[in-house]
């Protein structure tokens, strides 16, 4: 039968990439993003290798909105087999003291708050059908403290601990948790950031050992090995994709 995934943030950069990348292995794919723009180009993009797909907008960071996406989903497709778990936004890049408390609040709601309740009703839906498997996006700043992305770094973190402690849990009933740490890749988030902050492009690029950023489909080559069956006992885990950036600090 033919495999659904859901991808959040399937709008734009990683989730955009890993959702073809998805649909060329045959798996249907539900686009999840606060945008409409980018959720119906990527809709548009997967039919081209003839799987089904469909655009749920939602904001992650609301509780009623992710229940919804999974709810259309099942109503769609009949199962949730996939879970890219990937929303996100990196924040202005201040000092921590410098930025305000509706900065922390909104970058917290989305990527941290966003991904529990992605993974409370996703995971539900698996373990009635008896497992799945589930990849959380972290970053280098949540295996790794850096400057200037305090807030982003402490959600990415937690994104780690969902990870790791949901295996601790459900496991046993067949469910796979993994998460990936990329350093840099080019996406439209990236781009914005370091054209705000041109300085911590030059000296991002220049702190990774392979000496260039990532790009949008090593990561979602990645995404999709673990996701699916190929990747059957690999759970729990943490996989950087960064170049070497992380190994040298
Ligand atoms: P991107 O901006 O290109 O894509 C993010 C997508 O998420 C956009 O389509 C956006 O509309 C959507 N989104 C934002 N807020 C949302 C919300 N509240 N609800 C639903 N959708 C929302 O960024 P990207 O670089 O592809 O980032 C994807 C993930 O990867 C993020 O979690 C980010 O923190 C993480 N990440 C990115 C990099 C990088 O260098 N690009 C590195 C490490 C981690």
């Amino acid at each position: 039968m033919t495999k659904t995934a859901i991808i959040t943030g399937g709008g734009s950069g990683l989730g955009q990439a890993t959702a073809i990348r998805m649909a060329q292995e045959g798996i249907n794919i539900a686009v999840v993003d606060v945008s409409e723009k980018g959720g119906n180009e990527t809709v548009e993009q997967v039919k081209t290798h003839g799987v089904d797909a469909i655009f749920i907008k939602a904001d992650v960071s609301k509780a009623e909105e992710v229940k919804n996406y999974v709810d259309q989903t099942l109503k769609h497709f009949g199962s949730i087999d996939y879970f890219f778990n990937n929303a996100g936004i990196s924040g202005s890049g201040k000092f921590y003291l410098d930025t305000t408390i509706e900065e922390i609040e909104q970058i917290v709601g989305i990527n941290l708050l966003g991904a529990l309740y992605g993974v409370r009703y996703v995971a539900e839906v698996m373990l009635q059908k008896g497992g799945g498997s589930i990849v959380n996006t972290a970053s280098s700043a949540g295996v790794i403290g850096q400057d200037s992305v305090v807030t982003y770094s402490a959600t990415k973190h937690g994104i780690v601990g969902l990870t790791r402690s949901m295996v601790a849990e459900y496991a046993k009933e067949g469910l796979r948790v993994n998460a990936i740490a990329p350093g840099p890749t080019e996406t439209p988030m990236v781009k914005a950031f370091y054209e705000a902050n041109p300085q911590m492009k030059e000296n991002a690029t220049g702190g990774i050992p392979q000496k260039r950023l990532g790009t949008p489909e090593e990561v979602a080559e990645l995404v999709t090995f673990l996701l699916t069956s190929k990747a059957e006992y690999i759970n729990g885990e943490v996989i950087r994709i960064d170049g070497g950036f992380t190994s040298t600090k």
